[in-house]
């Protein structure tokens, strides 16, 4: 059944979400500046691994301003073709540092990681409400083969909601998208009229778009900074329009609209 009220709070067209991946220095030097400069809020995927109350203690800013501090698991484990790629052939499968990945992995190590990196995240901003999760590399298995199995229903378990990946421009259906793998778009080298174009299209159609960033300006798969403004700026300028807001937000008020 087709609900006639709109999901999104104010009686907004659509919503979007700015996630950001990995903790990269970039993101609190230019994107935590930027949205709070808006007052647009996102959501920003972080690994605490060892050490991380001290790493990780910028970020404790980014939590009291509104945005959100998500899982991206302790470890960041990733499929055998990724982790051989990153770690290049010279130490492919050798050495006692090599990373582990999603093929040589259980179920029941995966959810050890996951409950884990929630823990660590409320550890360090005990005010936060519920945390949602973005997969690894975007993959959602473990095991290979016959033995290969999805680790959503982990997920689902453990978090409010899952940020996957899907394709452009299919944007999540509020009735119909499932929140433990919720699809994301990957927005790396995008101009920044691509991204405004992509979030009109999902809010046009009353849908939630979710963009994924890493790097701002620099490193692994970057947005230019410019680009990130000129979407920004639409949105801050929509937000009549536009209910920009974090995955586990968003999440929280579908699941509350589905009631
Ligand atoms: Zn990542």
């Amino acid at each position: 059944m087709t609900k006639r009220v709109s999901p999104w709070p104010g009686r907004r067209q659509g919503a979007v979400s700015l996630t950001f991946d990995d903790g990269a220095a970039s993101q609190l030097e230019l994107a935590v500046p930027m949205l709070n400069e808006l007052a647009l809020r996102g959501t920003f995927y972080l690994n605490p691994k060892e050490g991380f109350e001290g790493k990780l203690a910028p970020w404790k800013d980014v939590a009291a301003a509104g945005h959100e501090l998500g899982n991206h698991t302790v470890s960041h484990p990733c499929a055998a073709n990724n982790v051989a790629a990153a770690a290049g052939h010279a130490r492919r499968g050798r050495g006692e540092n090599r990373r582990r990945t999603l093929e040589e992995m259980t179920l029941d190590e995966m959810e050890a990681d996951i409950v884990e990196a929630s823990r660590r995240i409320r550890a360090l901003v005990p005010e936060q409400g519920a945390i949602s999760f973005a997969y690894p590399c975007y993959q959602s298995f473990v095991g290979r083969g016959v033995s290969r199995q999805s680790y959503v229903p982990l997920v689902a378990r453990h978090c409010i909601a899952g940020r996957g990946v899907g394709e452009k421009p299919v944007a999540n259906d509020p009735v119909y998208c499932d929140l433990a793998y919720v699809w994301g778009w990957r927005c790396e080298r995008m101009r920044g009229a691509e991204l405004v174009g992509l979030a009109e299209s999902a809010v046009a159609d009353g849908r939630w778009a979710v963009l994924v960033f890493h790097g701002i300006h620099e490193g692994h798969l970057p947005i230019g900074e410019r680009d990130l403004a000129e979407l920004c700026s639409y949105l801050a300028r929509q937000r009549e329009r536009v209910w920009t807001a974090p995955v586990a937000r968003v999440a929280e008020q579908l699941l509350a609209w589905r009631e």
